[in-house]
């Protein structure tokens, strides 16, 4: 099942047409895309015989998926690649910061650059679809409502001020938290644990990976992050960026207007955003 958001109507999608969950439902959830997801074990049983007037879309009208969750965790140093590019050593636990809410925005939704060095990090995002606490790893997939791709744009001078890093504010800028383009449900992957992943500027390759190459998996991340936290419904986990950001490539690289980010994770589809300077 893969769940749009249409100028903040969840929409199921399918094969270019979309049916809009509140009328369909005759009411029952909707068009509030946190409300479905509030509701996800009902919604999902729903979906099955769902039935209506399936309309042609446009893709650009996309908003992100999950446009106000409660909570972003986000894992640093994920990929042995990125780790080595970063000279990093691989940590013993995941490293773990947030996104502000804030930053959340859509699929085709400009990136807003106030400096010359923001960078780009594709990443696979997992939905939480329920509360929960102390998940272990072996039933870690049944709290996730679906996965969907990220850009965990990064400010990078803020990020690396003196004396500490600064992960979570130099994350979390109006606009550095792309997601979309819809919310894909995991059985819809023949290898949920093994998706290609890659991120294009301009047309250029600079990321390309395989979610099989995460340090910490998914049902890692959720039964560690679990242990101390609660999740709930709609919580994103931005689950790290493969090698290839900017930063780390010889000379370094920064966005800069105009720029074109292409982000892609297999199965799910891609995101288109663009860059603007602040206004
Ligand atoms: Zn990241």
């Amino acid at each position: 099942m893969r769940l749009g958001n249409l100028e903040g109507r969840a929409a199921l999608v399918s094969g270019g047409g979309q049916l809009d969950v509140e009328e369909a439902s005759g009411g029952r959830f909707g068009p509030d895309l946190m409300t479905v997801l509030d509701d996800w074990a009902a919604f999902r049983a729903w979906t099955v015989t769902a039935s209506g007037t399936w309309r042609d879309f446009d893709q650009g009208l996309l908003g992100p998926p999950v446009p106000a969750p409660r909570q972003v965790f986000a894992v640093a140093v994920n990929y042995r690649d990125h780790a080595a590019e970063a000279s990093i050593e691989l940590p013993e636990h995941p490293l773990v910061f947030t996104k502000f809410p804030s930053c959340i925005t859509g699929p085709f939704s400009p990136v807003l650059l106030p400096t010359e060095r923001a960078d780009w990090e594709v990443e696979l995002v997992v939905v939480i679809g329920r509360r929960c606490h102390r998940v272990q790893e072996s039933e870690a997939w049944d709290a996730v409502a679906g996965l969907t791709i990220g850009q965990d744009i990064s400010e990078r001078r803020i990020q690396f001020r003196k004396p500490f890093p600064h992960f979570s504010i130099a994350k979390s800028l109006p606009t550095f938290g792309p997601i979309g383009p819809v919310l894909v449900t995991p059985d819809e992957m023949a290898e949920r644990d093994d998706l290609e992943i890659t991120c294009q500027v301009n047309g250029e390759l600079m990321q390309s990976s395989r979610t099989s190459n995460l340090v910490f998996s998914v049902p890692q991340l959720i039964a560690e992050l679990s242990s101390a936290v609660l999740l709930m419904p709609g919580d994103l986990i931005f689950t790290g960026t493969p090698s290839g950001v900017g930063s780390s490539r010889d000379p370094r690289r920064y966005l800069r207007p105009g720029d074109v980010i292409e982000s892609s994770v297999e199965g799910i589809g891609a995101m288109r955003n663009t860059c603007e300077v602040v206004g």
